[in-house]
């Protein structure tokens, strides 16, 4: 489904990512660890290209996203669902409305976008709550929300970057909890950018440590929280007895 071939970006003479190969397979949850300033958030946003990568290879469905002309990468992009640590919702329109907005601009005509609109905050369990304003919501509805509007376009692929980091630890778990759903019944392919131990051991079908801009270590969270080969590995193993 997803497939990064020898990825590499550098900003000024910093490396950030370097020379990245990864591939995710349809239906499964990979997480994406590491230390601050590795490379996650540089990794997982060229995959959209909001961040432009200087070489490499970056295959969804078959298709190089490096390669594609702008017009072609906008019907790329609806196919990929986004969660940032920033909710960016529009705060003079209500949850239904900040959901229905990218579809429409998009295209889809407003009584289908209410509709899927409906079912995304039905799913995130926000149906009693379409009608309320950013403000009138707390961090961890806001976010759910958020994910609502990135679920609307039923995406093949969904992207997290560090979804739970802006939130209270109490509100934390109301999002980890709708993310495991979404993993769990493989209702799309994710990749995760996320500190949170608990979500990556028990949900991830895969772990991938990075450090410096390289993948140090991967595989199922019971061989990489477990029996460690990495330095990073062994940091985490540490984190979690
Ligand atoms: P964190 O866990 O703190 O979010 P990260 O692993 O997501 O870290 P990145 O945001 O990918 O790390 O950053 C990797 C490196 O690239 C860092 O040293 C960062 O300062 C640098 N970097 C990222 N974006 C830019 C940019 N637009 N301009 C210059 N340097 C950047
Ligand atoms: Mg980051």
């Amino acid at each position: 489904m997803l497939v990064i071939q020898n990825l590499y970006k550098q900003f000024g003479s910093l490396i950030a990512v370097n020379d990245l190969s990864l591939e995710v397979n349809k239906g499964e949850t990979v997480v994406l660890m590491g230390p601050s300033g590795c490379g996650k958030s540089t990794t997982i946003r060229t995959i959209n290209r909001l961040v432009e990568p200087d070489r490499g290879s970056i295959y969804f469905g078959g298709i190089d996203i490096t390669a594609l002309p702008i017009d072609e990468l906008r019907a790329v992009r609806k196919r990929i669902g986004f969660v940032f640590q920033q909710f960016n919702l529009i705060g003079r329109l209500t949850a239904l409305e900040n959901v229905m907005l990218g579809l429409v601009m998009s295209g889809v005509p407003r009584e289908l976008a209410q509709e899927k609109a409906r079912e995304a905050l039905r799913k995130v369990g926000l149906e009693t709550h379409q009608h309320h304003k950013p403000g009138e919501m707390s961090g961890g509805q806001q976010q759910r929300v958020g994910i609502a509007r990135a679920l609307a376009y039923e995406p093949e692929l969904m992207l997290w970057d560090e979804p739970t980091a802006s939130l209270d630890p109490i509100l934390v778990r109301e999002v980890l909890v709708v993310m495991e759903e979404l993993a769990r019944y493989r209702a799309s392919t994710m990749l995760v950018v996320t500190h949170e131990l608990s979500f990556a051991l028990h949900v991830a079908d895969r772990i991938v440590l990075m450090d410096k801009g390289r993948i140090v270590e991967e595989g199922p969270p019971d061989q990489v929280f477990v029996k460690p080969v990495s330095r990073i590995g062994q940091q985490y193993k540490e984190l979690i007895e």
